[in-house]
């Protein structure tokens, strides 16, 4: 007979403090990224699964920068998503506890990665060990991926599981910090691009009246580009109310006003200016590098263009991409959005609404090769990145008991 989930749940309950000394050891296992040697982590995670009975791929495309796999099955059907790799520490004097040390206070987690994202992970992997444990004889494949290389972009991580090794999941689910009252369907994309300016030299002594100045032309340029920030354009129609509460959320969160409308319109950043070669020459050139974050209206291409025309009154400019890629999300009612809700909501009477986020997941590298890919995972937004980051204790459990509830919907009641 199979498992009732009220019993899964009352079974999976006597691993929870273990997971928790999991997570507090799981932070003292280096992983900072850069320079992102994972492995001393990712030992730690082979050997936990491998202790549960569970064989391991061991990925390691570049020295150090280590995936660890675990499938049942072929793994093509859901698979559980989190990465190893955190952020580093900074100046350690600011922290209360030190950075790797995983202490527990007070019903807190401290470190670095705690809520980003050793905390879901950790949820993550003992869910899937314990619901495995269980559970046999699963008809549809599962799979775990503790992945490296997120914080730098994911392109060996991540993205290598899914374009070079061609594992792409039907559903994934990804443990970053969602906080547990919100699940992710997407993210803006991303753009970086280069303005170069040129004017003409002459002696500083006959400016402004001879010679064209590029770095006055670039200070207009500049100004031009961020007007662009201020349009609000059209998401698609499915996307139009969620971008508007997640504007709202990250507003509120942040406190910074302006943001209700951020999922509308596209962000802007001169980040690095470059021009002039001497003090007392006209400056013959100027270099300018922007940021934009890129609204679920428009595609990469799109924003060059917006650009271009901006820029079409200048003479002497020249626009070069960089790097970027487009805005991407998940259907808000994919049945993997639909267990989330379910399980939330039977386990932890929360009702999880869906939401986007303003910078980049994983889970853009499964959506490109046409996975549903949902991030979903317990964590503080006003700690991640910064000093004395920690993660609630409740607040993993809990996540480890809506996990186990989310598998279950989606591998065993439908
Ligand atoms: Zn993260």
């Amino acid at each position: 007979m199979t498992i009732t989930l009220e019993t899964l749940i009352e079974k999976g309950k006597k691993y929870e403090d273990e997971l928790i000394k999991f997570l507090s050891s799981f932070i003292a296992k280096k992983s900072v990224n850069p320079p992102g040697d994972v492995s001393e982590a990712a030992n730690y995670i082979k050997d936990f699964l491998e202790k549960w009975g569970h064989k391991v791929e061991w990925i390691e495309p570049k020295d150090g920068v280590v995936s660890i796999l675990s499938k049942v099955g072929d793994g093509k059907y859901l698979m559980l998503n989190g990465h190893m790799d955190v952020v580093p520490e900074g100046d350690h004097s600011k922290w209360k506890y030190p950075p790797y040390s995983g202490k527990i206070v007070d019903g807190y987690v401290y470190g670095r990665g705690a809520s980003d994202m050793k905390g879901g992970l950790s949820a993550l992997l003992y869910a899937y060990v314990v619901f495995t444990n269980l559970v046999e004889d699963l008809d549809r494949g599962l799979s775990i991926a503790a992945v490296g290389d997120e914080e730098v972009g994911g392109e060996l991580g991540s993205l290598y599981i899914a374009d070079k090794m061609g594992l792409r999941p039907k559903y994934v689910l990804l443990g970053e910090p969602s906080t547990l009252d919100y699940y992710n369907i997407g993210e803006k994309g991303i753009i970086w691009y280069r303005v170069k300016v040129w004017g003409e030299p002459a002696h500083a002594s006959v400016s402004p009246y001879a010679g064209k100045n590029a770095i006055l032309k670039a200070a207009e340029v500049i100004r031009e580009i961020y007007r662009l920030a201020e349009i609000d354009f059209e998401v698609p129609k499915e996307l139009e109310e969620i971008a508007l509460k997640s504007g709202l959320k990250a507003k509120e969160l942040m406190g910074i006003d302006g943001l209700e409308r951020i999922f509308f319109r596209l962000s802007c950043n001169v980040g690095l200016i470059k021009g002039g070669v001497k003090t007392n020459v006209v400056a013959p050139e100027c270099t300018i590098d922007f940021d934009m974050r890129i609204p679920h209206a428009l595609r990469k291409d799109d924003v060059l263009k917006l650009v271009r025309d901006a820029l079409s009154k200048f003479e002497g400019v020249e626009i070069e991409e960089i790097s970027g890629h487009d805005p991407n999300y998940t259907s808000p009612n994919t049945k993997l959005a639909d267990a989330i809700r379910y399980a939330a909501n039977k386990i932890g009477s929360i009702d999880p609404v869906p939401s986007l986020v303003m910078g980049a997941t994983d889970g853009r590298h499964f959506r490109l090769f046409g996975s549903d890919a949902v991030v979903y995972g317990p964590g503080e937004w006003k700690t991640i990145h910064g000093y004395n980051e920690r993660i609630s204790i409740e607040d993993v459990k809990l996540a480890y008991r809506i996990y186990l509830g989310i598998l279950y919907r989606m591998l065993i009641e439908s």
